[in-house]
């Protein structure tokens, strides 16, 4: 028996890889065909997407529908309202380049914003039970605890080469990095840490577990501050940015 990562009753529910709502909300509920065919890439192979429901795009069961649907609830409301507040704010934001979550969630933002992290430890969670990795213990407690303590960090940023895509392509992409382990810093055969990222456009969620978190990606946040100052990402070389660049222009 597959047991749910969260709570040890039987693992019955896939947690989606892409969430629906971000899907959804770019893309409409489907079925996509014709001009609105999406095409799903992982590990290099590209395949069709029918609809937001498609199982392409589910984890492996590793919760329990209580878990997955009933208890984390709370958290997923969280994550959408904070995209949602990304994609209709998407201009302010990258000129102020800071979230303030009283702005996101108002005066319960504490709230919110501790809502909105362990929607991100849940979607991390269930990224390391998909690579054949156990949850650490403080990721599964501090979904109940108030208030927590974890190695878990995060810095959000502002991938700056998917600024230079034409805005239709930028909305779509959405997705996850590689899974990175690392080597424990006193005893290397040890590896128990971790670097993940996920994205939704040209915002990016950057996971450090046990890893000092790079501060070009942002300022270090664990739930703990009202305002995250945004870092930047940018992969590209100059030559690769010029040619985005001159592609997003013929689009127009
Ligand atoms: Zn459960």
């Amino acid at each position: 028996m597959v047991k749910c990562w969260i709570c040890q009753n039987e693992a019955n529910s896939k947690e989606h890889i892409i969430k629906k709502s971000d899907i959804t909300r770019v893309f409409g509920k489907g079925p996509y065909k014709g001009d609105t065919e999406i095409v799903h890439e992982k590990n290099g192979k590209y395949q069709k997407l029918q609809g937001p429901d498609s199982k392409k795009i589910k984890y492996s069961p590793s919760l329990c529908h209580e878990c997955n649907t009933g208890f984390t609830q709370p958290f997923d409301r969280a994550y959408d309202k904070f995209i949602d507040y990304v994609y209709q704010n998407e201009s302010d934001i990258l000129r102020k380049r800071f979230i303030d979550f009283s702005d996101v969630y108002g005066d319960d933002f504490e709230e919110g914003q501790c809502a909105l992290y362990r929607y991100l430890a849940k979607s991390f969670g269930c990224r390391l039970v998909d690579a054949g990795q156990v949850v650490p213990d403080d990721i599964i407690t501090l979904l109940r605890q108030t208030p927590f303590k974890t190695r878990l960090r995060l810095t959000l940023a502002v991938q700056e080469d998917i600024l230079l895509m034409s805005h239709e392509d930028q909305k779509g992409f959405i997705g996850k990095g590689d899974l990175n382990l690392w080597a424990d810093k006193e005893d290397p055969s040890i590896f128990n840490g971790y670097t993940w990222s996920e994205h939704v456009s040209w915002f990016f969620f950057n996971y450090w577990y046990i890893q000092d978190p790079d501060g070009a990606s942002g300022s270090t946040w664990h739930a703990n501050s009202q305002f995250v100052y945004l870092g930047v990402i940018s992969v590209l070389n100059e030559e690769k940015r010029n040619e985005l660049i001159s592609n997003a222009h013929k689009k127009v």
